[in-house]
């Protein structure tokens, strides 16, 4: 394939662009980009593509999820710790109650730039551009922030170098290694039931690996985890600049990250980011809201998925909680028929999005939990396999979604909402799901 193939996207209207000031900044920060090393290896995308395809033929399960919008000021050791904990201790839940391999995908080192509803915000009168994550612009409502800013790509480049290699040491260094399933309990336990009735399994756990141990086996597989990168490929001249043409195949792969996906908004079938998707080679995710039909949904997989790979792609409902039980059946049933090999997995945080009466953004615990029961249903009824889960959370205790073990409520939502857009479980809920989540699995 010729690097020009690359660029037929160039010709299609491209949703959700940021309106750059200065288009010779632009190519500056674009010609540097591409001077710059891979974030990950092609090799890498083809193991994480296996793994989906396992989770299409029934055979795994995928935890996929971090921060809707991560910030540069958030690429702290601490926070990147804090997230990969909640995401093992869950990644754990579900395998050990559930019974099943986990694919473990963060949506971290990379998910800097968020499509909007509306291009501009205003606030007391005065009309500003959008945030449009870090890698555009700023989150202050001033006009010098909120001007977008291609050197912000460089520092998503960097900074998602940052986090890669944290959660490359935090995952291949020890610190995943079964033995340390107590450890990432360690302040939480006391404080919450989530934590509390995690400290069971992981005792249930620890006499596991004390028979094994006694029995001489000592996989390798305990002592470290394979874990993958994603986030949604909305700014296309950074991921452009970021693709690369892999050694091995002479095929092309968007490096910035293993998985990439298409968001709701995007999903244009004549737009630039389907047309971009369609030529390289990493596994992709596409969003499908409520009004998807199924004449769309097999036209995206003609047009991404034409040779039937399995793992290529997979799709990601996000209905709400209130619409998942009769809009999802029909389209996985019409994928099923046309005999495509995709992996379904199940956002419930897009759909079930409100404004509480403080003006904060949030989603009810509940609302999340009825989703994902729906997506299970769905899929029990018709014999396909629901795949995974894909989630907004933080490793810490912010207050930003209602409900859960600590009761979170609607007057409680100023107390920490840190959110730079879409508000986030929390550690307790997201460990709260996780269990929910395995039984599920199970029944
Ligand atoms: C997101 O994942 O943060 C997002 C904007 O989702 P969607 O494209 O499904 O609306
Ligand atoms: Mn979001």
């Amino acid at each position: 394939m010729s690097v020009s193939n690359l660029d037929t996207w160039r010709d299609l209207p491209a949703a959700q662009q940021p309106d750059w000031p200065d288009r010779g900044e632009l190519d500056k920060v674009v010609a540097e980009l591409q001077t710059l090393p891979p974030l990950v290896f092609a090799g890498e995308c083809d193991q994480l593509k296996g793994a989906m395809a396992a989770v299409a033929r029934g055979e795994a399960f995928v935890l996929q999820g971090g921060d809707c919008a991560e910030t540069f000021a958030g690429a702290t050791a601490e926070n990147v710790r804090n997230k990969l904990k909640t995401l093992l201790q869950m990644a754990i839940v579900l395998t050990y109650a559930g019974r099943v391999p986990v694919v473990k995908i963060g949506r971290v080192a990379g998910q800097f730039a968020k499509p909007r509803s509306k291009p501009n915000e205003t606030r007391d009168g005065v009309e500003l551009p959008a945030y449009r994550g870090d890698m555009v612009n700023g989150f202050d409502f001033t006009p010098e922030a909120r001007r977008p800013d291609p050197a912000r790509l460089l520092r998503a480049y960097h900074s998602s170098a940052v986090t890669l290699n944290l959660a490359r040491a935090f995952t291949k260094g020890g610190y995943a290694d079964l033995r340390q399933v107590h450890a990432w309990n360690q302040d939480f336990v006391a404080e919450s039931p989530a934590g509390r009735r995690y400290e069971q399994l992981a005792r249930e756990i620890d006499q596991a690996l004390a028979f094994m141990r006694a029995c001489g086996a000592e996989p390798e597989e305990f002592h470290t985890v394979e874990f993958y990168s994603s986030h949604e490929a909305l700014i296309l001249d950074y991921d452009r600049a970021l693709t690369r043409i892999d050694s091995r195949t002479g095929l092309p792969y968007d490096v910035s990250a293993h998985m990439v996906w298409i968001g709701e908004r995007t999903r244009q079938l004549d737009g630039a980011h389907v047309e971009f998707f369609s030529r390289i080679r990493n596994p992709i995710g596409v969003k499908l809201g409520p009004t998807t039909t199924p004449e769309e949904a097999i036209a995206l997989i003609e047009k991404l998925n034409p040779d039937n790979e399995p793992g290529r792609l997979t799709f990601i409902s996000r209905m709400g909680a209130g619409r998942v039980r009769d809009a999802l059946p029909t389209l996985v049933e019409k994928v099923r028929a046309s005999g495509a090999n995709v992996a379904w997995i199940c956002d419930p945080m897009h759909g079930n999005t409100f404004e509480a009466p403080s003006g904060h953004k949030t989603r009810r615990l509940d609302d999340v939990l009825d989703e994902v029961a729906g997506f299970f249903e769905v899929h029990h009824a018709l014999g396909t396999h629901p795949g995974g889960i894909h989630i907004e959370f933080t490793g810490d205790d912010v207050t930003e979604c209602v409900g859960g073990g600590h009761e979170i409520a609607e007057s409680d939502l100023a107390l920490r909402y840190e959110t730079a857009c879409d508000p986030r479980l929390n550690r307790g809920q997201s460990l709260d799901l996780a269990f929910q989540v395995a039984e599920l699995y199970r029944s």
